[in-house]
């Protein structure tokens, strides 16, 4: 049994209280725990709301119910979701490499024989083929749906109840994992987390997104600056992320950052889209396991998926993350936190990498864009989130620019200020 705080919402007032979180499941999570390979709990865009649409006016955050999906989804379930990669390319594997075998076994004649057959069903085999990948293209239109703070449309194959399922099961799993690091609420860092995460959380309350679901804190004891939220809205802080910012504004922006995450269900969108790469690439694999020898197969199918990694998937991921980037400076300028602090949260994370202080992100080869793409966007949509802010009933902004002072330090003195925070090497991902 394990004791956490809780972070609830109701009735527009956050009321913090004990719970008791009884760990009954020990399953370990098909994902990484980086801040977007988390999973999320599906959002609530379905409901009409007129907040939203008083957000869209105000030009916060771009709404277009009009273009929701209405097709009936066919959904999957969260267990099948998450067994169809190993099981395809394992499936795929053995398929390929039983063929072979059983091919070698074969006489000339037999071979021949059997060629001549496949010859005569052609139509027939292709036929089958066009009908699989004809209802693979349906099970994708019919569960595409527009996101309603990005207006993108995107592919989700779970039900609300399913993501809350996969999202319970996940926290348990997290707590379990991190039950002999988590710091007690009356620690420092978990009194000046809640400040930030409540703050973020009430400013926000016109999301439905937000609202209507249950957000936990946990402050996990671990040096390496991490934070991800979970499917339900459980929120994780390494205190290493504390050492990396110099004030709550910055502060704001990770958390923020992590909570958009949340609300464009982006973990749903990778287990989802990650569904229909593993099974159309179980043909690719079965083939290269029929046709060529294990140690040679084994090669090309590494070599094929880091291709289709660095092609594919990366990008796809970075476009994610600028996305909850986006969403995410607006989250904290509604909270009325210094965005411009964004910028130079970024611009401290490009330094560390040009001290060789922290590794650079090198972007192609990764699933995060690199931090000097990061600090670029967030200076283009700078203007739009301090809109935001003075929309929003904000104090004015601090006349001392944050960025052209971070901007004024040479390369020394933001190396001497650096390791008077004592960092320590560690891989961040944000
Ligand atoms: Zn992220």
């Amino acid at each position: 049994m394990l004791t956490l705080r809780r972070v609830l919402l109701i009735n527009r007032k956050l009321i913090v209280k004990q719970s008791t979180v009884k760990l009954t499941v020990h399953r370990t999570s098909a994902l990484g725990n980086n801040c977007y390979q988390f999973h999320l709990s599906r959002s609530l865009y379905n409901e009409s709301s007129s907040s939203l649409a008083k957000i869209s006016r105000r030009g916060l955050l771009r709404i277009n119910n009009s273009i929701l999906n209405k097709t009936p989804h066919r959904y999957i379930s969260p267990t099948v979701a998450l067994l169809i990669r190993p099981l395809t390319r394992i499936g795929a594997l053995l398929f390929g490499r039983f063929f072979r075998k059983w091919w070698a076994k074969k006489t000339s004649e037999e071979k021949k024989l059997y060629i001549d057959w496949v010859s005569k069903q052609r139509q027939k085999i292709y036929g089958a083929l066009g009908f699989f990948m004809a209802s693979l293209f349906m099970f994708y239109i019919m569960n595409i749906e527009v996101d309603p703070l990005t207006g993108r449309s995107r592919f989700i194959i779970m039900t609300s109840n399913q993501q809350k399922v996969l999202g319970r099961l996940t926290f348990e799993n997290y707590l379990e994992n991190f039950k002999d690091f988590i710091v007690p609420t009356t620690h420092p860092a978990y009194k000046r987390l809640l400040r930030v995460v409540n703050r973020i959380l009430e400013a926000n309350q016109d999301l439905p997104q937000i609202k209507e679901r249950e957000w936990t804190l946990s402050v996990i004891d671990k040096d390496d600056p991490n934070a991800y939220v979970l499917p339900g809205g459980n929120i994780f802080v390494h205190i290493g992320a504390l050492k990396l910012t110099e004030n709550d504004d910055q502060l704001a922006i990770i958390i923020a950052h992590e909570v958009a995450h949340v609300l464009l269900q982006h973990p749903i969108e990778q287990i989802s889209r990650n569904l229909l790469q593993d099974i159309l690439m179980a043909v690719p694999i079965a083939v290269v396991w029929a046709l060529f020898p294990d140690l040679l197969a084994l090669l090309l199918q590494a070599l094929g998926i880091n291709m289709f990694d660095i092609l594919v998937t990366y990008p796809y991921s970075r476009k994610l993350e600028n996305e909850a980037d986006n969403i995410g400076l607006q989250l904290a300028a509604k909270a009325c936190y210094d965005v411009r602090h964004a910028v130079v949260l970024w611009g401290i994370m490009r330094t560390l990498a040009e001290l060789n202080i922290k590794p650079e992100v090198v972007p192609w080869l990764n699933t995060h864009p690199n931090h000097e793409d990061r600090e670029k966007n967030l200076t283009k949509q700078l203007p739009l989130a301090i809109a935001t802010r003075q929309q929003s009933g904000c104090p004015i902004l601090n006349p001392a620019d944050p960025i052209k002072y971070f901007n004024s330090l040479s390369l020394k003195e933001r190396e001497i200020k650096m390791e008077r925070r004592g960092f320590v090497q560690s891989k961040i991902l944000l």
